[in-house]
């Protein structure tokens, strides 16, 4: 595909329960022109991301990773899971792009889930150690433990970190800035009582940051109630524009090229 409008940094197409059409998806991105990572949370999703990467090539891009609340169903075996997901990469080196989305999530101990935050952290450690060796960008999820989060990160020598679905308060931005870290803005921008979240837009430097919809997920205004499509990256970029008082046209092109510089994308635009 050529002359790429917009890039959808974190989007989930392989979510079974969700039963996707892909392939009308996969029209509607060619007609806007918006190429997309497809994130993976586990091995089976890592296992589709890949396929989906082989079958849309130059559309959809592969990502693979463990999410700290899928975790659980490699508990006790956490040896041989990163071992099967460090032989994907391996086998797939040209297809994958990205490690995630991976991280830590505290949210869901509060609210009673069975995974511990150690058992959280030796994943997250384990599948940084394959973002050093294979040298890839990492996409992270963070829920409300950032402290951790910075604290490990420290212990690794990563390439490019990327804040997935960053929907915090300028503060918490300023954190990650520091380190160098993209943040990647979800449709939770085009939320009216994100006040924090806008504030924070406001001030983060354009070349910072991404757009993403972390798709089926978090449907942005005027789509609330309805699936999120990846298509909808527009709609965040929009506001992205809106909020900082910047032409929107100028917006969508630093943030794609943001997007494709951090994932080194070649695009093929003959
Ligand atoms: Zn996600």
């Amino acid at each position: 595909m050529n002359n790429i409008k917009y890039y959808d940094t974190h989007a989930h197409l392989n979510i079974e329960e969700f039963n996707i059409d892909v392939e009308s998806i996969i029209e509607e991105l060619k007609k806007e022109k918006i190429i997309i990572n497809c994130i993976a949370v586990d091995i089976e999703t890592s296992k589709s991301s890949i396929e989906l990467a082989q079958k849309y090539k130059n559309i959809i891009y592969a990502c693979v990773g463990i999410h700290p609340t899928d975790g659980w169903k490699y508990k006790g075996k956490v040896n041989e899971t990163i071992k099967e997901l460090e032989d994907l990469i391996i086998k797939n080196k040209n297809i994958i792009i990205c490690l995630g989305e991976i991280g830590l999530d505290y949210y869901t101990i509060y609210k009673g889930s069975e995974i511990d935050k150690e058992f959280q952290q030796e994943l997250f450690r384990k599948q940084l150690d394959l973002a050093v060796k294979y040298n890839l960008p990492i996409n992270i999820h963070n829920r409300d433990a950032d402290e951790d989060l910075l604290k490990i990160l420290k212990d690794y020598k990563l390439q490019k970190v990327m804040i997935h679905c960053f929907s915090s308060n300028l503060e918490s931005a300023k954190k990650f800035l520091e380190r160098n870290y993209i943040l990647s803005i979800p449709g939770i921008v085009t939320f009216k009582n994100a006040k924090n979240l806008h504030e924070a837009v406001k001030e983060i430097p354009l070349e910072k940051m991404v757009a993403e919809t972390d798709c089926p997920f978090l449907t942005p205004v005027p789509f609330r109630g309805q699936i999120n499509k990846p298509h909808y990256v527009q709609y965040v970029v929009k506001e992205i524009a809106k909020i900082k008082s910047i032409d929107e046209e100028e917006v969508r092109k630093i943030l794609l090229k943001n997007s494709i510089d951090f994932f080194q994308i070649k695009i093929d635009d003959k």
